[in-house]
């Protein structure tokens, strides 16, 4: 299946975002996805674009925002699958609480984070995943405040599926993307994707010598969460691939009684105008 659209992306050229279009492209082609079984929601910012560069249902929703709406549309309609996405800013800055929110409900929604530790589209100002001392125009003498450790939040939220990947490595990247879909509960995926323009000290190269692959650590283990703790800790979270899954946990819609019924998009309520109108009354 093409989840391909002739939208042509107006990110700047060699931005990361483009190998994360690619990866969720392909994720979704290989896990047997149809383009009308798929709905990708995003905040704002560059990487908020990319709902609309993807061949699928998209939703452009506003700052912080994507997991509300994302939440919103599973629990609609369930049979399809809900991938949410947006840059460092939107998620974990103003969209914080909603991603926390979300981990700990463990809702079946995969969340795909395009972290490049800068505001890209207001050009260039320090995020909350800056470093210390990082210098902006809004940060003019190095920022003073430490960046915020996701995965390691994440951890400690209660996620059940936790992963970080970098833009080049679209093999691997893909990989998590399908994994994510395929786990039965919330996932979050981080993303390295560098950005060029504003971005002038976490570059490609920067990365490249900084990151650290987990499937190179001798005995990893996923299913061990103290282990990814230590390993997060030990390298600065500086780490790609799988960090930790929990298959045993069930979802929030696995929870709900009798949410295995038809999805309530398709569900014949069989209401008069009147009726409608008294159950909407009922939840004012
Ligand atoms: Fe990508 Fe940065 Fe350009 Fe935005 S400003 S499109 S994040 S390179």
């Amino acid at each position: 299946k093409d989840f391909r659209n002739n939208v042509k992306p107006n990110w700047c050229p060699g931005c990361g975002d483009f190998s994360v279009q690619a990866a969720i492209q392909r994720a979704a082609a290989n896990v047997g996805l149809d383009p009308e079984n798929l709905a990708v929601v995003s905040g704002i910012g560059c990487s908020g674009r990319i709902s609309g560069y993807i061949n699928s249902y998209g939703f452009h929703g506003i700052h912080g925002r994507s997991l509300p709406i994302a939440q919103g549309v599973k629990m609609a309609n369930k049979d399809l699958t809900v991938i949410a996405s947006g840059g460092d800013g939107d998620g974990f800055a103003i969209g914080l609480g909603h991603t926390i929110h979300a981990i700990r409900r463990n809702i079946d929604v995969t969340y795909i984070v395009m972290d490049n530790q800068i505001y890209g589209l207001t050009k260039g100002q320090t995020s909350p995943r800056s470093e210390v001392g990082f210098k902006t125009k809004s940060t003019p003498q190095g920022s003073i405040e430490s960046s915020l450790s996701v995965m390691e939040m994440a951890l400690t939220a209660g996620a059940t599926f936790v992963a970080q990947s970098f833009s080049t490595d679209l093999k691997d990247l893909t990989s998590l993307i399908e994994q994510g879909i395929n786990h039965k509960g919330f996932s979050l995926i981080n993303v390295f994707s560098p950005c060029v323009t504003y971005n002038k000290v976490n570059t490609y190269d920067w990365f490249k010598e900084n990151l650290t692959k987990l499937a190179d650590i001798e005995g990893y283990d996923p299913n061990n969460k103290v282990t990814a703790m230590q390993t997060l800790m030990e390298h600065n979270g500086l780490v790609t691939g799988l960090i930790y899954q929990n298959t045993n946990q069930p979802s929030y819609q696995d929870l709900i009684h009798n949410f295995s019924e038809d999805p309530l998009a398709k569900a014949d309520l069989q209401l008069g105008k009147e009726e409608f109108n008294q159950l909407v009354k009922e939840f004012m």
